[in-house]
């Protein structure tokens, strides 16, 4: 995950301060000159660092700070603002156009990850927001990248815009539009070509695609890996053909860190979205104040919230609720609880949101084994549908052949089955009480 050793380097620094009942200048300055080295260190532009420190240490020797009851924490307060401002303060939302088609051009160099990006951001539009978008596919240079957005449509079931690689790109996103107001999509994706290094000739075909297309948005895709080389590719991008937002991708790598916290301070731009995965789910709005929480090691609550609320069906999640209140909870829904856990990621990111979990120690070294829940998957799906609706017919001889046809150990499918029944047990509890709350009025 990004930002681990910034994180570490932090967490350091503030467990000194944060219980101190008196905090003084050389405290103050102490440990600035590590936030200062650690900021460096994760590759930070150092201008942005210089900036930075300054504005902290003003904050922190001040009255605010000094007089206050808990000086330790109201430094670390400080330090979390000053970094959410840094990141752009408030999250920054996509511009709609007033007359739709909402036009969105995504810009960036080859390998930055444009297309696949193109297609996240699409199926987010359409699964979050309810949108109705068309991928429009003008990258004719990069081999392969029409038949890749082709690709990543059909496996979103999304439409792509497509006309060849023998039509100008400035003509493939005109007609492209034209198509959208026609079928009335709501947003327009145009997936521009790259380069390895910025030139000229790129940008001028970016600047009349540009001009043509009067885009709301102009999506420059940055690899946050790159560091350093991410925000002067912004930089020069933004100088040329004046980008509205940085989608920072690949933030699920180790990297530093250091282009999302220099890349909003340098180009002044906002960072709209993250990516933080190849599939295509991996894409998520950037708020800076949770991203701000996650690298002062206080976890991301709302994030994993979001995550939750995104992937879970609403209307599936009331039929759960129904069905656990009245007990008839079978393994099958288990098996289909266990598919949204899995699509919310890898469980190891996910614990590592979880406020705190960043100070617990070994955090690191917990490895979560996706693969378990595979397991589970495949014993349950080796059980008949009688019995997956009632378990406690399962006697010996069918826990073997179960065992048997998910090629799995009979000790797990005992395992499994405990579990099971346990948690029926707490369910009926919990539902128990809820009642008992209800009737005397109370309630949770
Ligand atoms: P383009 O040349 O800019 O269109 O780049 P692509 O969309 O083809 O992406 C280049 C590579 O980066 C592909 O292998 C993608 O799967 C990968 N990629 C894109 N975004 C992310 C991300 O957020 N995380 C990770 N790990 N890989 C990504």
């Amino acid at each position: 995950m990004a930002f681990e050793g910034l994180a570490d380097r932090l967490k350091g620094s503030i467990q000194k301060i944060r219980g101190k009942g008196k905090v003084n200048e050389a405290d103050v300055k102490e440990m600035m000159r590590e936030v200062r080295l650690a900021l460096l260190e994760a590759d930070v532009n150092f201008k942005v660092v210089k900036t930075f420190v300054k504005r902290v240490s003003e904050r922190a020797v001040g009255q605010e700070v000094m007089q206050s009851l808990t000086p330790g924490q109201q430094v670390i307060k400080v330090v979390k603002e000053e970094l959410t401002e840094l990141m752009g303060g408030e999250q920054s939302q996509i511009a709609v156009a007033k007359k739709p088609p909402t036009v969105i051009m995504m810009v960036g160099l080859q390998g930055a990850g444009k297309t696949t990006t193109a297609g996240k951001l699409a199926s987010l539009l359409r699964k979050k927001h309810n949108r109705k978008p068309l991928l429009v596919a003008a990258d004719i240079y990069r081999p392969a990248a029409i038949k890749q957005l082709e690709t990543i449509g059909m496996q979103l079931n999304l439409p792509v815009f497509s006309m060849g690689d023998q039509v100008s790109p400035v003509e493939i996103a005109k007609e492209g539009i034209a198509k959208a107001k026609e079928e009335h999509h709501d947003y327009v994706l145009i997936d521009t070509a790259g380069r390895l290094h910025v030139d000229e000739a790129l940008m001028d075909e970016l600047k009349q695609i540009k001009e043509l297309s009067s885009p709301d948005e102009i999506f420059l895709v940055v690899d946050a890996m790159t560091g350093q080389d991410a925000v002067n590719v912004a930089q020069n991008f933004d100088e040329a053909i004046g980008v509205t937002g940085v989608v920072l991708t690949k933030l699920d790598g180790d990297t530093r860190g250091g282009a999302a916290l220099s890349i909003r301070a340098v180009t002044e731009k906002p960072i709209k979205f993250v990516g933080m995965g190849e599939k295509m789910d991996a894409l998520e709005a950037f708020h800076p104040e949770r991203m701000a929480s996650r690298i002062l090691g206080m976890g991301d609550m709302l994030s994993l919230i979001e995550k939750a609320q995104t992937n879970v069906d609403e209307e599936k999640a009331k039929e759960m609720e129904k069905k656990l209140r009245t007990a008839s909870f079978t393994l099958d829904d288990f098996l289909e609880q266990l598919g949204q856990v899995k699509q919310m990621g890898p469980l190891d990111e996910l614990i590592k949101m979880i406020p705190g979990a960043n100070k617990m120690k070994g955090i690191d070294n917990i490895k979560v084994d996706d693969k378990q829940l595979e397991h589970v998957e495949a014993i349950i799906k080796s059980m008949t549908m009688k019995e997956k609706e009632q378990p406690e017919i399962i006697n010996a001889s069918r826990r073997k052949r179960i065992a048997r046809g998910s090629g799995r150990t009979i000790q797990e499918v005992n395992r499994l089955l405990k579990q099971f029944e346990e948690m029926k047990k707490m369910m009926k509890q919990m539902t128990n009480s809820q009642q008992k709350g209800k009737n005397r009025g109370g309630g949770f």
